[in-house]
């Protein structure tokens, strides 16, 4: 109806159509305030309601404990990298850092401009073709906190289980992977993602912060790099991103109506196995990951073990096909299919027939 294409885009990612069909009917008069939210003041009553529907749906979708408060900020997952460590940073408490990819590389460097750290599992000499198994991380009782990432966009793993920290707070990265699937909140002090893979637009993005961790920050801190701040101002110390907010609620009664994470996981994983499943078949696709830490977000997979001409022509024709945006990231080659929460299931079957002809012509 809309001819739409198929969008494997790692992010910004493919939304929910009901999402989209709603925010153009809502788009220049939302519900009788006579403008769009695009053009509301933050302050009005009426943004202040979708900031709670926004608020309030992650909470109910994520299960989210009252001792937890849920900030919308800007500057990306990549400001986190720095603001985390600026503010549950202790000295003398090197932070232990769970190093598996592209991600984690970033979070690094800027954990060294303002903190301590120490590795407490690295899987860089396997080129990140894996996740630490629980049982190879080595975590330091003392530590400030542990970092990691629960989902490798770039490489395409993905942790299926969480080490246990103790009394350390475990700070997830979680831009990739988050409400793809039940997870226990409570289990960690620290949650961010950006919002344009799994939860909603570019320009917003989310911290689910157990609220004591933020007391732990110095006085110095910039204001606006302070979580107290956000947290005592409800993400309205300064105007907020509105537009992406009011996407996220638009996202979170998506998925409330469509049964929630548990419904979102049991699709995920179908879609998923659908997926490498087609990887696997024959010896003309591969997949160079661990099977025990493959993403159900981010599905890497090479053409003839890395044959780059086939790969080229693989992309050029699935994107005339309209399978769009399946080129591996650029530090990787390859290719990949990000298959977030709004991919539908005729999206990955789309593409599984793809690969059949294509294999077929080529292979
Ligand atoms: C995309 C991504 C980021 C960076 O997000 P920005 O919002 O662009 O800063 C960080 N971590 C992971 C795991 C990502 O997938």
């Amino acid at each position: 109806m809309y001819n739409r294409v198929y969008n494997f885009s790692a992010g910004p990612g493919v939304l929910p159509v009901p999402v989209l069909e709603r925010a153009r009917d809502e788009m220049l008069n939302f519900e009788g305030s006579g403008m769009s939210v695009m053009e509301m003041s933050h302050r009005s009553a009426v943004f202040e309601g979708i900031l709670a529907r926004a608020e309030n749906g992650m909470r109910r979708v994520m299960n989210i404990p009252d001792e937890y408060a849920v900030l919308f900020l800007q500057g990306g997952a990549s400001l986190q990298f720095s603001m985390v460590p600026m503010n549950l940073y202790q000295p003398g408490k090197p932070v232990d850092v769970i190093h598996t990819g592209s991600w984690t590389k970033k979070a690094i460097v800027e954990l060294g401009k303002v903190a301590e750290y120490r590795l407490a599992a690295s899987t860089e000499s396997e080129k990140f073709r894996r996740v630490p198994r629980l049982d190879e991380i080595d975590l330091n009782p003392n530590a400030s906190y542990v970092h990691l990432a629960s989902n490798n966009t770039i490489a395409g793993t993905e942790f299926h289980g969480f080490p246990d920290t103790g009394d350390v707070p475990l700070v997830a990265d979680m831009s990739s992977d988050i409400l793809s699937k039940p997870i226990d909140v409570s289990k960690f002090g620290l949650i961010f993602a950006g919002a344009q893979k799994n939860i909603g637009p570019a320009g917003v993005t989310v911290v689910i912060i157990r609220k004591d961790l933020a007391e732990r920050a110095g006085d110095s801190l910039p204001t606006m790099l302070d979580y107290r701040t956000h947290i005592g101002k409800n993400s309205m110390f300064n105007t907020p991103p509105t537009w992406g907010i009011y996407i996220i609620a638009l996202v979170m009664e998506w998925l409330e109506s469509t049964g929630g994470l548990v419904a979102m996981e049991k699709r995920n994983k179908e879609k998923a196995a659908l997926l490498y499943g087609a990887i696997d078949a024959t010896g003309f696709y591969s997949c160079p990951n661990e099977r025990e830490s493959r993403s159900l977000m981010n599905v890497v997979f090479r053409v003839r073990d890395g044959d780059a001409a086939l790969e080229e022509k693989f992309v050029a024709e699935a994107t005339a096909a309209g399978l769009m945006n399946l080129k591996g990231h650029r530090s990787v080659g390859g290719l990949r299919a990000s298959i977030y929460n709004a991919q539908p299931l005729d999206g990955v079957q789309a593409l599984v027939d793809f690969m059949a002809a294509f294999e077929k012509k080529y292979g």
